[in-house]
């Protein structure tokens, strides 16, 4: 009978539950898999100084090498990793394997000036998040002034008095701190003057039209000249056309990232851009067939 019944709950369950749900249980199983057997792995993509071409920087992109689905975009885990929480294992792993591989660089002969990691909502809004950073720059032996956190505008804004508690923890700490995808949510600018911030990104969504869509171009002016205002920098994202180089170059913009110049790259193919004096060359001709 006991059998039975188990039988039809099991049924139940099974005709109860979407297939999105049961797809996000097997997902949530398997990357809490990957990120204990570490098929978790960092790519890093160049920021460059619009003025002078050279490299200023990189962010790391997480990317899981799954076993079955091969390399899996971040776009279709880190959702599922901050709604279960496995954000905060899998953001401690990120931030440490960075620090690491920035120190590395640093160590070596190749001159790769910043680190910019990314955070998520969950992760920063731990109590003990600006300890955390801490004690991985200490554990990684890397000074702070090599590292940058990027939070989104959506993430600052919401709970912004506490977003400035901390971003000051972490600003004294000596690192830097950038808003990410600026523009896609709803910033308060009484906040944001209150945020000991360096950097606003421009969302590529703003970029990619530009310089055809009129709007486009007037709200990148706009978040170029608030960000100059406020003595920050500014950073365009998704760069993957000579035509929006030129506008931004004459809109003043100070940095871009974007696949014009480079994609996101395993650390292999990274040292691979080098040349002779220790200078990354974007035209360096690497293959390069996983990254993306
Ligand atoms: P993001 O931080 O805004 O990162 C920029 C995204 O734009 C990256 O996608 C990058 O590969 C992509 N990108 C760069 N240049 C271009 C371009 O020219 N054209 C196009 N179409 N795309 C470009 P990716 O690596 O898929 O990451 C997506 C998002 O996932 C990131 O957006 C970030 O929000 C999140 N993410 C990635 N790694 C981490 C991480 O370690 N921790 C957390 N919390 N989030 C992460
Ligand atoms: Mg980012
Ligand atoms: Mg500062
Ligand atoms: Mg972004």
């Amino acid at each position: 009978k006991a059998k039975e019944a188990g039988k039809n709950n099991c049924q139940f369950y099974a005709k109860g539950m979407s297939a999105s749900a049961v797809n996000f249980l097997l997902l949530e199983n398997d990357l809490r898999r990957g990120i204990d057997q570490n098929q978790l792995v960092l790519h890093y993509q160049p920021q460059v100084d619009l003025a002078t071409g050279k490299l200023i920087g990189v962010e790391a992109l997480v990317r899981w090498q799954h076993p079955e689905r091969g390399m899996v975009s971040p776009m279709h885990f880190i959702p599922l990793a901050e709604e279960t929480g496995l954000i905060v294992p899998l953001g401690d792993w990120v931030l440490k394997e960075a620090c690491h591989q920035q120190q590395s660089w640093l160590g070596s002969d190749l001159d790769v000036p910043k680190m910019a990691v990314n955070l998520s909502t969950r992760q920063f809004r731990q109590k003990d998040f600006p300890g955390k950073v801490a004690m991985v720059l200490r554990d990684t032996g890397l000074p702070a002034q090599y590292l940058e956190l990027e939070i989104t505008e959506s993430c600052a804004m919401e709970h912004a008095s506490e977003t400035i508690n901390q971003l000051n923890q972490l600003n004294q700490m000596g690192l830097s701190l950038s808003i990410d995808d600026f523009g896609t949510g709803y910033s308060s600018l009484a906040y944001l003057k209150r945020f000991p911030i360096d950097k606003l990104k421009i969302d590529s969504s703003f970029i990619h039209d530009i310089p055809l869509d009129q709007n486009d171009a007037a709200i990148a002016r706009s978040i170029i000249g608030l960000a100059h205002n406020m003595q920050l920098t500014v950073v365009a994202e998704g760069v993957e056309q000579e035509q929006q180089v030129q506008w931004l170059r004459e809109n003043h913009c100070d940095q871009v990232q974007g696949f014009l110049f480079a994609k996101p790259m395993s650390a292999t193919n990274f040292k691979a851009h080098f040349n002779a004096a220790g200078e990354f060359d974007f035209n360096a001709n690497v293959v390069a067939l996983k990254d993306f």
